[in-house]
């Protein structure tokens, strides 16, 4: 599943794309037909992102407050596909990469890079506008603007909002690192939020409505970063570890969104070109610091990695 810091690459390109555009907008595969008429005809004129969802504004003109929102989570599965003429500035594809990679988001990072499928051939003779090729696979939604299309496939939701069903969504969220907006306060807020009950920290940290955006990788590194091990109950860690460590996420996650590679590691601690994680898929091998062996335990279904000797702990 792509971590925020590429759903804020992907507001960033749904906006480089199509801001200020007219769009036409349909369900290729029809189960969104009802949905895609409401924002058919309308212009895109806001892309955000909160943790891992990403919010499309579109007005009745350019210039306006968003009257209503197309608010996507990809999910696992989940991928926008961009395609362009030589004026479209729309990325190959954000979200899960053609061949899944369990949750490495290597082949995504390779695909945020790739080139925009080019074909002047495909811009209408008269009109000049940009004329798509014909959807491939299962388009829950496509975004047609002046130079470019981008198709939407196997989202977990997808749907038109109002602004107040916006804000809605963003209350059950907690504080996003990435964003300028939360500052302080949302610092404060994260702290609060890990240290009002026994849940675990590792848990926490994976918890949308505790901290938004940070999904397994960072949720390992970030732990190891700050020597906390993930079984550690969350009322029972520091409120100075824990504003550290969002500190630290929102340095992490803000380079990882500007530039589209997850990197955690300190160069200093780097051995060998094969060294891009602390623990992550480490399991078994020896801790870069301490030669100590990490180890990986499931935590709320989900697989966590941490090493026994820099992150001493519970259990
Ligand atoms: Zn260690």
């Amino acid at each position: 599943m792509p971590e925020g810091h590429s759903l804020h690459r992907l507001a960033r390109a749904q906006r480089r794309s199509f801001q200020g555009q007219r769009l036409d907008v349909t369900s290729p595969q029809g189960r969104f037909a009802a949905g895609a008429a409401l924002l058919d005809g309308s212009v895109l004129t806001a892309s955000e992102a909160w943790g891992k969802h990403l919010f499309l504004g579109f007005a009745p003109g350019a210039g306006r407050r968003p009257e209503r929102w197309l608010h996507v989570h990809l999910g696992l599965y989940g991928a926008w596909t961009f395609a362009g003429d030589a004026q479209f500035a729309g990325p190959h594809a954000i979200g899960a990469p053609r061949v899944r990679l369990g949750e490495s988001e290597s082949a995504v990072v390779a695909a945020d890079s790739g080139v925009v499928d080019s074909d002047l051939e495909t811009n209408d003779a008269e009109s000049g506008r940009y004329v798509p090729p014909p959807p491939r696979g299962q388009v829950r939604v496509r975004l047609v603007g002046d130079h470019g299309v981008a198709d939407l496939t196997g989202p977990t939701r997808c749907e038109v909002l109002d602004p107040a069903g916006k804000l809605r969504v963003i209350d059950g969220l907690g504080p996003d690192p990435i964003r300028p907006d939360p500052g302080d306060r949302g610092r404060e807020v994260f702290v609060e939020n890990v240290r009002r009950s026994r849940t675990p920290v590792g848990t926490a940290l994976m918890d949308q409505s505790v901290l938004a955006g940070v999904g397994n990788i960072y949720r390992a590194e970030l732990l190891f970063r700050h020597g906390l091990n993930p079984w550690t109950p969350g009322q029972l860690v520091p409120a100075e570890t824990l504003r550290a460590l969002w500190a630290d996420a929102v340095v992490l996650m803000r380079k990882g969104a500007s530039t589209g590679q997850l990197t955690t590691m300190d160069p200093a601690h780097r051995r060998t070109r094969e060294d891009t994680r602390y623990t992550y898929h480490r399991d078994g091998r020896g801790c870069l610091l301490c030669e100590t062996p990490i180890v990986v335990g499931e935590m709320a279904g989900r697989r966590v990695y941490w090493c026994p000797s820099c992150q001493p702990g519970p259990a």
